[in-house]
Order: structure tokens, then sequence, then C-alpha cells
């Protein structure tokens, strides 16, 4: 099936790459979330964004002004139901993402292919509540959007070819790069970078190390391009933490539980770059550890 216009649900950091990336494939796209801000604030930093990639010459103006001018918002669910393509990309909530679902069925056209960008939530149990588990999928980007090149591609036990196949066809016109994944919990990435995020977080908590130590350590010592604190503050603390949780209750094994810690930060609303401050604080000119 061919894909001319897709809808992206939640403006967020995820939203805003997903929508950059596929106006710049020459998609439609429109662009939802609850939020006015969280959308105004999208489409400022799409613009930022594309106009770095037209000064370290990735791609031409013209080609900038052509990706803006595909991009439309509303904060209205039901006006994404003309649209072809479905990205969920709201809060890692299942009852959110449901809702969202639940809300957009009764407005879709047949054909529509639905999809979310879930870190971890069950792609079967999310399908099944909806008229068409055969068209539904994970398509699950990584974080930034822009400059990350895989695409974790996850069916559910229903999906059927012919909508794999048109997901693998958006990733290739995207220029990036699918694997596939069996849906269980946190899929692949998740199931191995959550763990050793929690366990960063353990080890800050039994006062093993600093942040900085930590994160020094396995930046100079594994070659990580960023150290585990660091990357878990630009994931963001709430994310990490709702993937732990998935984790620990659709694996039922203790070794994924969340550290009380990562809970603590999430408690205070220290959710990381995206609040400001959550390992390390954003707020001044460089970040600073707030442990
Ligand atoms: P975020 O907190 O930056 O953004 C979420 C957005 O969803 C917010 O703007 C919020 O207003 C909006 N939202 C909430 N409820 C909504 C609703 N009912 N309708 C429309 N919009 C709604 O979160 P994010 O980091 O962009 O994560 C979004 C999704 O992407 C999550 O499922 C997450 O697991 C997944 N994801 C995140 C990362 C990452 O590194 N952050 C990477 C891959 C996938």
């Amino acid at each position: 099936m061919e894909i001319g216009s897709v809808g992206v649900v939640g403006a967020g950091q995820m939203g805003n790459g997903i929508a950059h990336v596929l106006a710049l494939a020459g998609y439609e796209v429109l662009l939802n979330d609850i939020s006015e801000e969280a959308l105004s604030k999208a489409l400022a930093l799409i613009e930022r964004n594309l106009d770095r990639q037209v000064s370290r010459e990735k791609i031409s103006q013209t080609d900038r002004d052509a990706a803006v001018g595909r991009i439309r918002t509303t904060t209205t669910l039901t006006d994404l139901g003309k649209c072809d393509l479905i990205i969920e990309a709201a809060t890692e909530r299942e009852t959110v993402k449901q809702a969202i679902f639940e809300d957009l069925l009764p407005h879709l056209q047949p054909h529509t292919i639905l999809t979310s960008n879930t870190s971890s939530i069950s792609i079967t149990r999310l399908a099944s509540r909806t008229d068409r588990p055969e068209k539904f999928m994970g398509f699950h980007f990584m974080n930034p959007v822009p400059v990350m090149q895989l695409v974790e591609l996850i069916r559910g036990i229903a999906t059927d070819e012919p909508t794999y196949r048109t997901l693998l066809g958006v990733v290739e016109r995207l220029g990036k790069t699918p694997a596939s994944a069996e849906d269980f919990p946190a899929f692949i990435v998740n199931r191995i970078l959550m763990p050793m995020i929690n366990e960063a977080v353990y080890t800050l908590y039994e006062g093993v190390g600093s942040v900085q130590s930590i994160d020094r350590s396995l930046k100079l010592g594994a070659n990580h391009p960023m150290g585990p604190l660091e990357l878990a503050d630009f994931i963001g603390l709430d994310t990490c933490l709702a993937i732990m949780n998935v984790l620990h209750d659709g694996l039922a094994d203790t070794k994924y539980r969340p550290c009380p810690l990562l809970v603590k930060y999430v408690e205070a609303g220290w959710l990381g770059r995206k609040t400001q401050r959550g390992f390390y604080d954003y707020r001044g000119e460089t970040p600073v550890p707030t442990r």
C-alpha cells in the first residue's frame, strides 16, 4: 500500500522528530497533541533542526521549506482520521495510548494502518482493542529521530504481511534501517538498554560511584558515547521507569525491579533534560550532577 499522509499523535521529543523525518521524505504530516504549547514548541524545534541541517549542507533550503510546508498541527485528534498511517507517540502509559486509539477508531478509513512508537508496551494487547489488529504494528523510532539510523519493527500476533511490508517501505523511504523484533516486553533495544540504565541507578543508589564516576566509567571504560545516567536524562526518567515497570510486570523476574532512586526522581518531577533536572541539573551553562 502507498502511504501519502501520516498522522502523528504526541508532539513531544519523539513526535517532533518523527514529523521532521516524515516531512523531509515527502509525506504530508498532521501532528496532534493535547497541548497547544507542545505543538508550537515542536514546530519551532523542527524548524531549528531543519535549519541546522541546511547550514551543515545535509539538505537544501528548498527541501527545508518544502518539509515545513508539509507539516500541519491540530489539537483535535479526530482530524487525523483521513490519514493513511497513524504513528502514536504519546506518553508511555498504556491507558493514554488505549484511549487515543479508542477515540480515533470511529473516524479512520478502512485502509488506515495503526502503529505505536511505544518503547515497551505489548503491541498485541494494544492491537486487540482495535477493530484492525492485522493492520497494527510497533513502529519504534530512536531518539533523536533525525540522527538515529534504526527503526525497530514489531509485529503483533495478528499483524499481516502487507502491513509489515508497507512499513518496511516507509522505513526505506526515510533512509533508515529496520530491525524486526518479536512482541515481548520492551522488544530488543530497551530489553537490553534499560536494565543497564537501571543498574547504573542502583550503582548510584548504593554509593558505589557518583553520577560523574559512573558516566565517566562507561564512556571511557566501555566506549559508550554517553554515560548511562546522561542517557537516562536524555530519554526521560518517566519513560525509563515506565519501561522498567513493563519489564518487571511482563517478565515477572525480580532482576527487572526499578531502582527506588529512579522512582524518587520521577516523584520529584525531575525527569531529565525535558524538565531541566534529572541526574544532572541543566539550568546553567554546563550540566551539574544532582548527587
Ligand atoms: P514526551 O513526554 O516528550 O512527549 C509526550 C507527548 O505526548 C507530550 O507532548 C504530551 O502532551 C503528549 N500527549 C499525552 N497524552 C496525549 C494524548 N492523549 N493525545 C495526544 N498527545 C498526548 O515523551 P517522548 O519521549 O516523546 O515519548 C513518546 C513515546 O515514544 C513513548 O511511548 C516513549 O516510550 C516512546 N519513545 C521514547 C524514546 C525516548 O528516548 N524518549 C525513544 C523511543 C520511543
